[in-house]
């Protein structure tokens, strides 16, 4: 099929829920994919922080292909190989002891909730169920995880909410000093707000969260489901903060491409969840753990993440100096190879743009462009992204 025969499919038998970009990939290798037409594009936008080995990497290609061989699903009532390494890699790799596996970010958010609120119930007793988030963060799509969302786009419409949410203002310790208390049961936050504009926490202000929730016997909630598995040039982004919360959400780029998510705990906070009290079918199924399994050790061992560090501290200078040539560009920020560039006017002209010239980028809060490239991008791609920008970008000056 070509891209317009998908497109027309699309637009006849798909619900409206997203606002689709008239182009349909149909094939990826490394940091390139290919619409239904043949045209190439550098994809800067890895399916939203997923495709962080670059598309179909051989290593998480043969994985899946030798697992679908031997065993696709069988039930969690049983224990599964590929799930208990996947399970100890990651606790090696982040300071937890435990994981419970899942789906997608949604799912690993909503699982950290209950847990919460159900630790904070058995040692605390009831009352204890307050969890603040921050403005402008993103959870996901349940309605938890809607509601933990603190932007009312994504809630309006869908009340009644689930209740027992607060949000605050994001890197402002006086604000969460004023909403923590002994009513709080967890406060969860992404170290850098991905979808919220690529904001990046103080260290001042994530330091001072964990004693107020120290202090307020509350846990802290570190989603990482965008930042996490190399993203920033570290691990975990809380790693450049050298800090451990009490719970870890990880989903994204977990699984090189495939869907999984996870949710990682501190064994006493883990111990909580008894026999019963959260399950999923498709969580941890075996293939999608060989996929994560071969995704996560090839970014530890295969200078992913270093390389993660340095193409993004060359990219974020890259994208200073070109700021410096327009007035209308506002900020740059980002950690690693999660970058922003927040602009005075919409960024809706400059991504199809970029699009007409092959590049693949997105933007978030209709005002800020989002970088995200696979994590193994080279310098070449990097500059060919730098060129086209510039070029597109002369257009709105
Ligand atoms: C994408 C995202 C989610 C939701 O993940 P899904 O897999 O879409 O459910 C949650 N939190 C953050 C920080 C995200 O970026």
């Amino acid at each position: 099929m070509n891209t317009k025969e998908i497109i027309e499919l699309g637009d006849k038998y798909l619900m409206h829920n997203v606002g689709r970009i008239p182009l349909a990939p149909v094939r990826g290798e490394g940091a390139l994919i290919w619409d239904a037409d043949g045209k190439e594009y550098l994809d800067f936008v890895s399916g939203i922080a997923v495709n962080s080995l670059g598309h179909c990497h051989p290593e998480v290609v043969g994985a899946i292909y030798r697992q679908a061989k031997k065993l696709i699903h069988c039930s969690n009532l049983y224990y599964i190989e590929p799930q208990v390494l996947l399970a100890k890699l990651l606790a090696e790799n982040t300071g937890m002891d435990k994981a419970f596996f899942c789906n997608s970010g949604a799912e690993a958010n909503e699982a950290a909730i209950k847990l919460a609120r159900k630790h904070a119930k058995l040692k605390y007793g009831p009352g204890k169920v307050e969890i603040i988030t921050a403005w402008q963060s993103f959870h996901g799509r349940t309605l938890a995880t809607i509601t933990a969302t603190g932007q009312l786009k994504y809630q309006q419409g869908f009340e009644p909410l689930p209740g027992g949410f607060r949000y605050v203002p994001f890197n402002d310790l006086s604000a969460m000093e004023q909403a923590v208390s002994p009513a709080t049961c967890a406060v969860m936050l992404e170290p850098v707000q991905g979808e919220g504009g690529v904001n990046v926490a103080s260290r001042y202000y994530l330091e001072g969260v964990k004693m107020l929730c120290r202090e307020n016997g509350a846990l802290l909630i570190f989603d990482e489901v965008q930042t996490g598995i190399g993203r920033t040039g570290r691990f975990l982004a809380c790693q450049h903060y050298e800090m451990t919360p009490d719970i870890i959400t990880l989903a994204k780029a977990l699984g090189g491409g495939f869907p999984i998510g996870a949710m990682l705990a501190a064994s006493d906070i883990a111990s909580t969840f008894q026999p019963g009290d959260h399950a999923s079918t498709f969580g941890g199924n075996p293939l999608a753990c060989a996929a994560a399994l071969a995704a996560v050790e090839e970014i530890l061992v295969g200078g992913v993440v270093q390389n993660a560090a340095a193409e993004g501290a060359y990219m974020y200078d890259k994208l200073v100096g070109l700021a410096g040539k327009y007035d209308y560009v506002k900020e740059v920020r980002g950690l690693g190879l999660l970058l922003g560039i927040e602009l005075a006017i919409e960024g809706k002209g400059i991504v199809n743009g970029c699009q007409e010239q092959g590049l693949l980028i997105n933007c978030v809060n209709n005002n800020v462009l989002r970088f995200i490239p696979p994590l193994t991008v080279t310098r070449q791609d990097v500059d060919r992204t730098i060129g086209i920008l510039e070029e597109v970008m002369d257009r709105f000056k």
